[in-house]
């Protein structure tokens, strides 16, 4: 087994790993070691073929695989970044040592100087969620299907219902329509969907499927492949209403029931992770619990925009520089902790003396509503929905009247919940 010292360990190539592997490159590192276990860089992006990325970071609507790009190409500018795909990070330590492997060199531990976790995030597979009834073929998660569909040129099947409207769900309802299979529909256990508004209208109102708010997937029916499944609507404490249920035929049942922080290696080594995001804790330099590793990307929380991803994830390279050299500033951080309708707020610490942008995330959907720091209203907030993510950048200035503990809270108002 080869050994062998390294300045930074970038975990995931996904979006996030790129931008801070080049962020990092940019700012001086030795020597970056960026691993994927695809054979590809660019992550998930790879298969997001629908357009609607970088409008804020590149002021263009992309497509995934052209967003990736524009991160992948300028790899070639930093030969101290070696990217090695194909490969798997199977351990890591708290004091930053990874065990890699591949089947060209086996296995290989880096000893890092720091290291950026960035491996994305998983999906939630039909036992996460029980859903009684048989096993046959047919059942899929989003992702597996948009890979099935956007990477091998396969189609899952011919009539298909989809579970969970958030944006992956509303995306393969499109997605599907436009390679001929009928979505006979979309079924959301929630009230609202999680999805952003413009997906709703873009991927279920131009093409007519029908949106079941309030309704969820009560059994599995079919052998050897699905044949219906059995719907109902819930109650206001989301328990089906067995007696109004309904069949709808379908060969395919799609789960699009959320995404969970890739978190195995994580908590072996240590960090500590925030039960409201699932991801990470991290401070205002993306910073874990553990001093010299970092996190950026869906692992930390999960993202509606990449762009959000890249400016963070440029902000985790960039300290972990800062680090690698010993000039990371050691300062007592404040602790942000979420108020009314905030489910999670990412930094969870920030740093007094520099700008942090705050990505907040609400519990339920509002009107008229305003972002509270602490005893201050600082943004008005037209509409509040858990699908979109609510930035708003601290300043010093702002900072210098807290010290301690920070709330951040969404208030007045009439609620539309
Ligand atoms: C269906 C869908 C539609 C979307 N649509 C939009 C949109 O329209 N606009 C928009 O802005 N955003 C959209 N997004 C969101 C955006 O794609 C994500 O926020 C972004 O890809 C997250 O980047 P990431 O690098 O954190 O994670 P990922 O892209 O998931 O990358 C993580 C990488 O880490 C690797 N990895 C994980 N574990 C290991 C390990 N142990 N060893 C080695 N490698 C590992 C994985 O192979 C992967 O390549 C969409 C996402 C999805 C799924």
């Amino acid at each position: 087994m080869l050994e062998k010292d390294t300045d930074l360990v970038v975990i995931g190539a996904g979006p996030a790993g790129l931008a801070a592997a080049l962020a990092a490159a940019e700012a001086g590192v030795g020597e970056v070691i960026l691993i994927d276990r695809l054979e590809e860089p660019g992550g998930i992006l790879q298969q997001c073929i629908h357009n609607g990325f970088g409008l804020r970071y590149f002021g263009e609507e992309l497509t995934g695989p052209e967003y990736a790009w524009r991160f992948i190409e300028p790899l070639a500018q930093y030969p101290q970044i070696q990217l090695k795909t194909g490969t798997m990070v199977i351990e890591l330590t708290a004091d930053r040592r990874v065990v890699a492997i591949n089947p060209r060199d086996g296995l290989v531990v880096y000893r890092a100087k720091a290291v950026i976790l960035a491996m994305g995030c998983r999906e939630r597979p039909r036992g996460a969620i029980n859903i009684p009834g048989s096993r046959p073929a047919g059942i899929f998660t989003a992702g597996t299907v948009q890979r099935l569909m956007n990477i091998e040129g396969l189609l899952p099947g011919k009539t298909a219902v989809i579970l969970g409207s958030g944006d992956i769900g509303l995306i393969m309802a499109r997605r599907l329509t436009l390679e001929g299979v009928k979505v006979r529909a979309v079924l959301e256990l929630l009230p609202y969907s999680s999805g952003l508004q413009r997906n709703i209208v873009q991927c279920l109102d131009d093409y007519q499927i029908p949106l079941y708010l309030s309704h969820t997937v009560t059994r599995i029916r079919g052998e050897q492949r699905v044949s219906a499944v059995e719907v109902a609507p819930v109650d206001d404490r989301l328990q089906p209403l067995s007696d109004q249920r309904f069949a709808i035929d379908c060969d395919t049942l799609v789960l699009s029931v959320g995404l969970v922080p890739e978190n195995e290696l994580s908590v072996n080594a240590g960090v500590q992770l925030d039960p409201a995001t699932g991801g990470p804790l991290v401070d205002s330099n993306y910073q874990t619990n553990l001093p010299g590793i970092f996190a950026c990307g869906n692992v930390v929380h999960v993202h509606d925009l990449v762009d959000d991803v890249t400016e963070e994830s440029r902000m985790a390279g960039g300290a972990a520089a800062l680090y690698i050299r010993g000039q990371l500033a050691k300062v007592t951080m404040i602790r942000v902790s979420g108020g009314r309708n905030v489910r999670s707020v990412v930094p969870q610490q920030i740093a007094p003396d520099r700008p942090t942008t705050l990505y907040v995330r609400a519990r339920f959907p509002e009107r008229n509503r305003i972002l509270r720091v602490a005893d201050n209203d600082r943004t008005k907030l037209p509409v509040v929905a858990p699908g979109e993510t609510i930035r708003y950048t601290l300043t010093p200035k702002e900072l210098q009247e807290y010290r301690e503990d920070l709330s951040i809270s969404i208030e007045g108002g009439a609620s539309h919940a």
